[in-house]
């Protein structure tokens, strides 16, 4: 038998994919580093489809038909480049090696330029979903060559999410990098979102007094409504849920230090390098460290601050609603941030990705699937070039209409001493973007004081210094 695609690298999400490759009517050549896995697969699982177990790697290759498909979906980083030296010397000019690992995307690029010199195919390939979506169908998001996705596509079209309108949530973002560049703005969004409906929660923990029973039916109630997606839904399943060993809520048992895998680090630190601005998703990644600083904590709890008196019950309610609208307006901005980098990115690498497909594969399969993304594709289809997507005209007439709110929840948040970094910094980038004129004028004067690092004016083309030190006449620079 030959099989017209191979996975190596059996853990969770390897199994899973093959599974979905065999379930989908595809023959699957199967490898992994320990052998027991391989044949555990196919003993358990041999029933879905077909499967070739492989031993060594001389045999996974040799089941392969030609051009080979190769998908590594093995640990990110050292692990992926063991697996590709073993590999790449058993292949063939126009073989696919797929990396499904959350590879950061210059050792995406580096591979790919590599292999290219072998006439390999190196297709770097963001999957979300985790263990359940790349059984059932993941949002896949593969770069590498226009070529492997010819041969490539219609396979992943087919083991992929569909969106609600049948739309499989696969599209090739781009060369080289591209996909895992993309997967990894998706997972800095979700680090985004999650802060944003945890905020959400404490506000109406500690400001309307709600109980996390009762603020699970909230979240259930705005899961019906434009917050409708996966984390809302989720968030209501786990504030639902009670302790079985003390009868508590269980978010109350759980230690509140939340941990990170480094893709929302990522996000932010390739943002920095860009010079994009994504303080939401900053925020997010910081709300999580800070979390983990447990001596620091401790040693703070005495300092001085409001403590929070929940509202009585028909306020509390009309605070839910203006918390509903914090949160929308905040994560059109998290989005907004979030699309802002991968256009940069695009443009740095030369990527030409479509922002439109983007949130157009984002709709089913990964974590912050969402409604939301159906009209974040509108706007981008509408107009390709929307510098950001504040400037599309429903999102902004959307937050015209929830900032009153938004800014009475920080209110409100702020005087009872409520930490909401998020919502905090979502409404601070929107200000900045909407001001008239920015305080950068007065940083600039302050760097020509101290540097000479000098200035442009208003009124007239050309770089300025002022002579601070002397009769302070202005000069051209
Ligand atoms: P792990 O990241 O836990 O990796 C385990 C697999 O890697 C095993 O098959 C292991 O083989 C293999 N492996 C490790 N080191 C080597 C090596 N030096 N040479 C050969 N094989 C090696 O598995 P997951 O299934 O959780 O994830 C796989 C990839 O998918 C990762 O890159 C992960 O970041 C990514 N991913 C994971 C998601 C998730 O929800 N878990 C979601 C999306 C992407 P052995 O059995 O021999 O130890």
């Amino acid at each position: 038998t030959t099989a017209q695609i191979g996975v190596t690298g059996l853990a969770v999400m390897g199994r899973n994919l093959a599974r979905n490759f065999a379930r989908n009517g595809y023959t699957v050549a199967v490898h992994n580093r320990t052998v027991s896995r391989t044949h555990a697969l196919v003993e358990e699982f041999g029933g879905e489809g077909d499967f070739v177990a492989a031993e060594t790697a001389k045999d996974f290759v040799a089941a392969l038909e030609r051009p080979r498909r190769l998908v590594v979906m093995v640990k990110a980083g050292d692990p992926t480049d063991a697996v590709i030296q073993e590999f790449a010397p058993l292949l063939e000019p126009g073989d696919m090696i797929i990396d499904g690992g959350n590879a950061h995307f210059a050792d995406t690029r580096r591979r790919e330029r590599e292999l290219r010199e072998q006439g390999i195919h190196f297709v770097g390939t963001g999957i979300s979903g985790g263990e359940e979506g790349a059984l059932h169908g993941p949002s896949i998001m593969p770069g590498g060559s226009p070529e492997s996705y010819d041969s490539l596509g219609p396979m992943l079209e087919k083991i992929s999410a569909k969106a609600a309108d049948g739309a499989p949530c696969v599209t090739h973002v781009g060369p080289d990098g591209a996909g895992h560049f993309v997967k990894m703005v998706h997972n800095g969004i979700e680090y985004a979102d999650m802060q944003l409906i945890g905020e959400a929660y404490q506000l109406l923990r500690d400001v309307a007094g709600y109980s996390p029973a009762q603020i699970a039916e909230i979240f259930r109630t705005w899961n019906t409504g434009r917050l409708d997606s996966y984390l809302i839904e989720i968030t209501a399943e786990v504030l639902s849920h009670v302790d079985a060993a003390t009868g508590k809520p269980f978010v109350d048992v759980v230690v509140d230090q939340a941990e990170q895998k480094g893709t929302g680090r990522w996000t932010v630190q390739i943002a920095l390098d860009l010079g994009v601005p994504v303080s939401g998703i900053a925020e997010a990644v910081f709300a999580r460290s800070l979390s983990g600083h447990a001596a620091l904590r401790d040693a703070s709890r005495g300092l001085a601050g409001p403590k929070a008196a929940p509202l009585g019950e028909s306020e509390a309610a009309a605070f839910a609603d203006r918390v509903e609208q914090a949160l929308y307006a905040s994560k059109i901005v998290s989005y907004t941030q979030g699309f802002h980098e991968i256009a940069a990115g695009s443009e740095e690498y030369g990527w030409d990705i479509d922002l439109g497909a983007v949130a157009s594969i984002w709709r089913g399969g990964c974590i912050i699937r969402a409604a939301f993304l159906d009209r974040i594709r509108a706007a981008y289809d509408a107009r390709p070039d929307l510098p950001s997507l504040l400037s599309d005209e429903t999102f902004a007439q959307e937050i015209a209409d929830a900032q009153d709110d938004w800014r009475e929840v920080l209110v409100a948040a702020t005087r009872q001493g409520v930490p909401t970094p998020g919502f905090a910094a979502a409404l601070a980038y929107y200000d900045a973007l909407r001001a008239e004129r920015l305080p950068a004028a007065l940083t600039q004067g302050q760097r020509d004081f101290f540097g000479a690092h000098t200035y442009r004016r208003t009124d007239r083309d050309g770089s300025f210094h002022t002579l601070w030190g002397g009769d302070r006449s202005e000069v051209s620079a």
